[in-house]
């Protein structure tokens, strides 16, 4: 599997306890001494080790409540010298990241407008260079894995060695039920793209309503993520930004215990022969299909030069459409999503077209050539 980044195991970082998922909690934002002091507390006794709470606030609306910024540090140094909890906050510009090296601030994150801006990437990478600060970078709001990829290469080069990622759902226009699309899949790939990177996933900005954040931080455990940032507050209504998402600590704590943890492996024999057994099956299936789908291919060739010498345009359109039919009916039969089976075949059928394609720009390149 390819290592693209040289990454101290998060085991090693001297953040988190012991122990599976890995959990950064806190406010939003800092509001007051008493607020994060009373959070922090709460928090601490459900055994959560590492506090969040932002400072500098990148609000959409000017006017809105925008952090209390940098006289917040001395409340999350309480935080870290009474209760011995590490503390983290959000940082955006390189005066940030001085003024949390003053105050003993043990990580930061970048947040998601900022990871989508490579100018400030670059300066707070600059002004971590030589700084041992474990960094975890958002994903940027625009769906756009390489913009999130080159932010980890900027901090990778200034040296950062502990550095993660927190996925925390993408802007979209489309109607969803969430505040941020999750989109699993592009998670599911950076994760694979990239597994020597600790995968969090933010499950209050993806959800934006405290209801939902129980369904999508099991689903990132069930799909394997190493830990969760989630958002509480000693309380959440009464909370200056993000009031609807943020769940009390006693709520964290119910949701926490309910919360079902998937191993990576097992050691167990019985479940080593059988996970082998099932996975030899599903390599055998996977090189027959590859096998039919090059047969296919190749019928799809010669229906390609068969048009070719009749003078036929490669796509009929009731021709495909008797073909989606007929497969999704089977597809049906068979208990196959719907939308599954339309991906695949709209898959096949571009594949088949791109070769007809290939086919039919040959003739014209070959009568050109005799004219
Ligand atoms: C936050 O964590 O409070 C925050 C502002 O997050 P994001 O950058 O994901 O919007
Ligand atoms: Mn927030």
């Amino acid at each position: 599997m390819e290592r693209r980044f040289d990454v101290t195991p998060v085991g090693e970082w001297d953040i988190f306890p012991e122990g599976r998922p890995l959990i950064i909690a806190g406010p939003c934002s800092a509001e007051s001494e008493i607020q994060v002091m009373e959070t922090a507390r709460r928090l601490k006794d459900l055994g959560i080790g590492v506090f969040r709470a932002g400072l500098w606030k990148p609000r959409t609306h000017p006017n809105t409540f925008e952090g209390v910024g940098a006289a917040g540090l001395k409340w999350l140094q309480r935080v870290k010298s009474e209760l011995g909890m590490k503390i983290c906050t959000e940082v955006a510009c390189e005066k940030h990241i001085f003024d949390c090296l003053k105050f003993g601030v043990d990580m930061v994150w970048i947040g998601a407008r900022t990871t989508a801006n490579p100018f400030l990437v670059q300066e707070l990478a600059d002004a971590l260079k030589d700084v041992d600060m474990p960094v975890l970078v958002k994903n940027p709001v625009s769906p756009d894995p390489d913009l999130w990829a080159g932010a980890l290469e900027r901090f990778s080069q200034a040296g950062i060695k502990k550095l993660g990622v927190i996925h925390r759902g993408f802007s979209t226009s489309g109607r969803i039920k969430y505040r941020n699309s999750p989109e699993w899949k592009i998670a599911i790939e950076f994760r694979s793209r990239y597994p020597e990177i600790p995968f969090f996933c933010d499950p209050s900005h993806i959800a934006g309503d405290r209801k939902y954040v129980r369904e999508i931080s099991q689903r990132s455990l069930d799909l394997g993520l190493d830990g969760l940032m989630i958002e509480s507050h000693c309380d959440p209504t009464c909370a200056l930004s993000d009031a609807a998402q943020q769940l009390t600590p006693a709520d964290l704590g119910v949701m926490l215990r309910g919360l079902t943890v998937r191993e990576q492996d097992s050691d167990s024999p019985d479940y080593r022969e059988n996970i082998d057994q099932l996975r030899a099956r599903i390599d055998i299936i996977d090189e027959d299909l590859l096998s039919l789908l090059g047969e296919r291919m190749e019928v799809s060739r010669r229906i390609g030069e068969y048009k070719k010498l009749n003078n036929i345009a490669i796509l009929q359109t009731s021709r495909w459409d008797s073909v989606l039919e007929k497969v999704l009916s089977k597809g049906a039969e068979l208990g196959l999503p719907a939308e599954f089976v339309k991906m695949i075949f709209n898959g096949i059928h571009d594949a088949s077209v791109a070769v007809q394609n290939e086919i039919l720009s040959d003739q014209n390149g070959a009568s050109r050539g005799c004219r």
